[in-house]
């Protein structure tokens, strides 16, 4: 059976004698068994990360920017096989699977300009013959943990940067999927990166909990579920890192009473049941204003029904399994308990069987009409394909409503009126923002990352936000040689 280890200084290196099994989601059946690192594991990352670090400081920053480019052209040739490896262990369709790798391979593309991204800031006389600059230099061993559900696209929202920034980065990938991690940092190394920049150590809470209370790790990026990117806040601030900490979602979609119903609609059946609901921007709740909302779950339901929920190897399928056994059980509960709670279940997703998969972990498209804000299964992340109508008489109940979910990552809205639009972009407590967009995802030059309960720490993913939280400012202010000969001053100066 495949074993996956860890990727430290460009061996594939294991001390622990503890493993976990692998599943194939589509089949239910183990496929291969990941390392749970230690203590011994964890002393040898260290050590390989900090010559890392010092061996990449003999990099300028246009050294670095060209072996970034030489593993941009490695992913884009092996695009079809890193896929492959994510939709072996996660599920995903291999179009979606595709999709995502593009996605990250964007923050590869931002990161090569990283010559440009750091040139600083000048200002001459600042006062008379003082002259000011800024500069940012990277943070030193930075590490970031990661989720199941983008195994290739959520941990290149985070090394590329930090690694282009001039910082050695240490990956913790999730255990359910861990194998796409691996083929990346061999790319990397085939790309020239020296041994130590980009370690994968691959565990549980048990090498987390060694990373975020190292001292020698300057800074802990973190996508998870919502309870953990707290814990993990906390207890790094505790060691005086830098940390970023993005969490769950639940994410509303407003259908206003002007709105194309058919572009809403289709908007809602992507955002909602693509990848089988496990996207942290997918659409959870569809709110109806006014008169719109039997038109909406009629048209919603109908299509629901055509989807083609298969295995990743069935060309046509449209959305795949769920990532466990654990997580298909505490999906079905949930619609459960909206069933318990008097929201109207339309369309039922539960106990789906496929011939020839009777075994995997396959939840059909659910849909629940009539949901109100104090149901279980409005108020918490479900992280499935169960998509939630929730009617209100008008604009101002569907902003409240938004604002005073504890989450805030993604929220859309569908209109044909532009001042709707406007004071929705500009008065929903939310982090990103679609108008007549289902899932607005920020591209790689902008920055990823929500509001409230959906990000701890301030700083959100890649862009600029990216480029200042994996470096440190330095601001240098100079005057000579002219006044050292003026003795001493004891005033500030103003001129
Ligand atoms: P998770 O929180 O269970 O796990 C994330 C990481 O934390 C994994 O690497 C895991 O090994 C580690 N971990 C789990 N339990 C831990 C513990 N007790 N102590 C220390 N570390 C622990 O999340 P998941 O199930 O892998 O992913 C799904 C969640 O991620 C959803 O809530 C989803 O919304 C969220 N997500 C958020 C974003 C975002 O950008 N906000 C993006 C993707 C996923």
């Amino acid at each position: 059976m495949n074993k996956v280890e860890n990727y430290i200084h460009g061996n594939n290196l294991a001390k622990s004698h503890s493993y976990q099994d692998i599943f194939d989601p589509s089949k239910g059946e183990p496929i291969g068994k990941v390392i749970l690192s230690d203590k011994n594991d964890f002393d040898s990352l260290m050590k390989s990360s900090k010559e890392g670090f010092i061996k990449w400081q003999e990099f300028t920053p246009l050294k670095r920017s060209r072996v970034i480019s030489k593993f941009k052209e490695k992913i884009e040739q092996n695009l079809d096989d890193i896929a492959r490896i994510v939709c072996i262990e996660h599920g995903k369709t291999f179009e979606d699977a595709k999709g995502s790798v593009t996605r990250g391979l964007e923050v590869v593309e931002f990161a090569c300009g990283i010559p440009h991204l750091l040139k600083g800031e000048f200002s001459q006389n600042v006062g008379t013959n003082i002259d000011s600059w800024s500069i940012r230099q990277p943070l030193g061993i930075t590490a970031g943990i990661t989720p199941f559900n983008f195994p290739a696209m959520v941990p290149m929202w985070m090394f590329p940067i930090s690694i282009a920034c001039g910082n050695s980065f240490i990956l913790k990938p999730s255990e359910k999927d861990p194998s796409c991690s691996l083929k990346l940092a061999e790319l990397f190394s085939d790309s020239g990166l020296p041994d130590g920049v980009f370690n994968v150590i691959n565990g549980d809470k048990t090498i987390v909990d060694l990373l975020i209370n190292s001292d020698d790790i300057s800074s802990i990026s973190f996508v998870g579920s919502t309870p953990i990117a707290k814990y993990i806040y906390q207890e790094s601030s505790k060691t005086g890192k830098r940390v970023q900490a993005l969490g769950g979602a639940k994410n509303h979609l407003v259908v206003m009473p002007d709105a194309n119903i058919n572009q809403a609609v289709d908007g809602i059946i992507g955002a909602a049941y693509g990848s089988a609901g496990e996207r942290c921007m997918a659409i959870s709740v569809a709110i109806a204003v006014g008169d719109i909302a039997d038109k909406l779950v009629e048209e919603v339901s109908m299509k629901g029904q055509t989807l083609k929920v298969a295995p990743w190897t069935d060309e046509d399928s449209n959305m795949g399994p769920l990532i466990s056994l654990d997580h298909k059980n505490k999906v079905e509960n949930y619609i459960s308990e909206g069933e318990k709670e008097g929201a109207k279940l339309v369309l039922d997703g539960r106990n789906y069987k496929i011939q020839g998969y009777e075994k995997g972990y396959f939840v059909g498209p659910t849909l629940f009409d009539n949901v109100d804000k104090n149901m279980t299964i409005y108020k918490e992340e479900i992280f499935g394909p169960v998509l939630s109508v929730l009617r209100v008489n008008n604009y101002e109940e569907a902003l409240n409503l938004v604002n005073d979910h504890k989450l805030g990552n993604g929220a859309s809205i569908y209109t044909s009126d532009g001042e709707v639009s406007r004071h929705f972009s500009t008065n929903c407590k939310i982090g990103m923002v679609g108008v007549n967009v289902p899932i607005p995802v920020p591209m790689a030059f902008h920055s990823f990352g929500g509001w409230k309960d959906s990000l701890f720490g301030g700083h959100a993913m890649h862009g600029m936000e990216g480029v200042n939280f994996y470096t440190k400012l330095k601001t240098v202010t100079s005057r000579w040689p002219k006044s050292i000969q003026d003795g001493p001053e004891f005033v500030i100066p103003t001129n």
